[in-house]
C-alpha cells in the first residue's frame, strides 16, 4: 500500500519508520536471516508458544528494529521497545520486566551497552522467567523473587562479539545481518519511490543503489535529498544527472563512503602511514568516539578491503591508498 498524505509529507522520522517493511515477506535481501527467523516463528505459531529469545547483530541501519517489529508483528504480540543505554540501573530492567504481559515481545536496542547489574538480572528472567527484587539496603536486604509471564527477548547489538558468553548463550536464535548489495538496494530503493511518490529512472535508483554503503536506512536517506534536489534544482524527477549532483553536494563518494569512513583511511594513511594503529588512537585522530569508528566506519571499510583489522592495530590496503589518490608504501618484509 502507500503512504497516508500525513505520512508522506511527515517529517524524516515519520518516513523512516512508514518505510519499514511490515511482514518478513516484504524485507529485501537478508535470505538467510528471513529463512531461519521464519522457521523459528512458524514453530513457534503451531506449538502456540512464545519464540525463542531472538539476538541480531549487524552494523547500523541494516534492520534490527524493523525485523523486531516484525517478529511481534507476526506473532500478533505488542512490541516493548526499549535500549541498553536507558537502562542504567538493575531497577529500571525489573520494572520493564515486571511489567510485561504473557508472549509479549521485549525489544532491546544496543543490548551490549546494558550495566551489569541489569545483564545479571536478565540472564535469569530470559532462562527462568523470574526476577529477583531487592527490597532493602545493605546487609538486611533481601531478594523476593517474581514470576514474569513467558516472553520473547530481541536483542540487538552492532557485533555480537561485544555481548558477554553467558548472555549470548541464552539467546535461541542468533541472525548475522550482512551489509546488501547493489541488486538488493535497487529494490528497496524503487519500493520507497513508489511509497513516497518519488518519480526515479531506473538509472538513477542504480546510482543511489552503488553509493548506500550496503545499507538501507542511507539508501532512504539518500531518496529523500535527491528528491529535494530534483524538486528544487530540476523538474521532480530523479535521473542519474540529479543524483550525481546530490551525492557530489552531500560528499558521498563514488563507492558510498562518507566523511567519516574517508577521514579513518586519510588519517590512517597519511598520518600514520597505513599502520598498524590502535582503534582510540585512529578515533582521537579524526575527532570521533572509539564506538562510532569501530561500530560505524570500519564495518563498511573491512567489507570494501581498504581496512584489515589485526592485532597490533588497524592497516590500510593497498586498495585504501588507491582509493585516496596515493602510493602505497613497499611494504617491509615481515
Ligand atoms: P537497525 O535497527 O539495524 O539500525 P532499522 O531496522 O531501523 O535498522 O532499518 C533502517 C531503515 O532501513 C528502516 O526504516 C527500513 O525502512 C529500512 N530497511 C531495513 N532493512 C530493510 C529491508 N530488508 N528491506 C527494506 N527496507 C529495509
Amino acid at each position: 500500500g502507500s503512504l497516508t498524505a500525513a505520512e508522506a509529507e511527515g517529517d524524516e522520522r515519520t518516513i523512516e519508520a512508514a518505510l519499514r517493511p511490515r511482514t518478513l515477506e516484504e524485507v529485501v535481501g537478508q535470505v538467510r536471516v528471513r529463512d531461519q527467523l521464519g522457521l523459528v516463528l512458524e514453530a513457534a505459531r503451531q506449538r502456540g508458544r512464545a519464540p525463542d529469545h531472538v539476538l541480531l547483530s549487524g552494523p547500523p541501519g541494516l534492520g534490527k528494529t524493523t525485523l523486531a517489529m516484525i517478529i511481534a508483528a507476526e506473532m500478533t504480540a505488542p512490541l516493548r521497545l526499549t535500549s541498553g543505554p536507558a537502562i542504567t540501573h538493575a531497577g529500571d530492567l525489573a520494572a520493564i520486566l515486571s511489567g510485561l504481559n504473557q508472549d509479549d515481545v521485549l525489544f532491546i536496542d544496543e543490548i551490549h551497552r546494558m550495566s551489569r547489574p541489569a545483564e545479571e538480572m536478565l540472564y535469569l528472567a530470559m532462562e527462568d522467567f523470574r526476577v529477583d527484587v531487592i527490597i532493602g539496603k545493605g546487609p538486611g536486604a533481601t531478594a523476593i523473587p517474581l514470576e514474569i509471564p513467558p516472553f520473547t527477548l530481541v536483542g540487538a547489538t552492532t557485533r555480537a562479539g561485544l555481548l558477554p558468553g553467558p548472555l549470548r548463550d541464552r539467546f535461541g536464535f542468533t541472525g548475522h545481518l550482512e551489509f546488501y548489495d547493489p541488486a538488493e538496494l535497487d529494490l528497496i530503493i524503487h519500493r520507497s519511490a513508489d511509497l513516497l511518490g518519488v518519480r526515479l529512472t531506473d538509472e538513477g535508483a542504480a546510482e543511489i543503489a552503488l553509493r548506500s554503503r550496503g545499507t538501507p536506512r542511507i539508501a532512504n536517506r539518500l531518496l529523500r535529498r535527491v528528491r529535494d534536489y530534483a524538486q528544487v534544482r530540476a523538474d521532480g524527477v530523479v535521473t542519474l544527472a540529479v543524483a550525481h549532483a546530490t551525492l557530489d553536494l552531500y560528499e558521498v563518494d563514488r563507492l558510498g563512503l562518507d566523511r567519516l569512513d574517508r577521514a579513518v583511511i586519510d588519517v590512517l594513511c597519511r598520518r600514520f602511514g597505513g599502520g598498524p594503529v590502535g582503534v582510540s588512537t585512529l578515533a582521537v585522530a579524526v575527532g570521533e568516539e572509539r564506538e562510532t569508528v569501530e561500530e560505524v566506519a570500519e564495518p563498511f571499510l573491512v567489507r570494501l578491503g581498504f581496512l584489515a583489522r589485526t592485532p597490533r592495530g588497524r592497516i590500510a590496503t593497498p586498495a585504501a591508498w588507491e582509493h585516496l589518490g596515493l602510493t602505497a608504501p613497499k611494504l617491509p618484509d615481515s
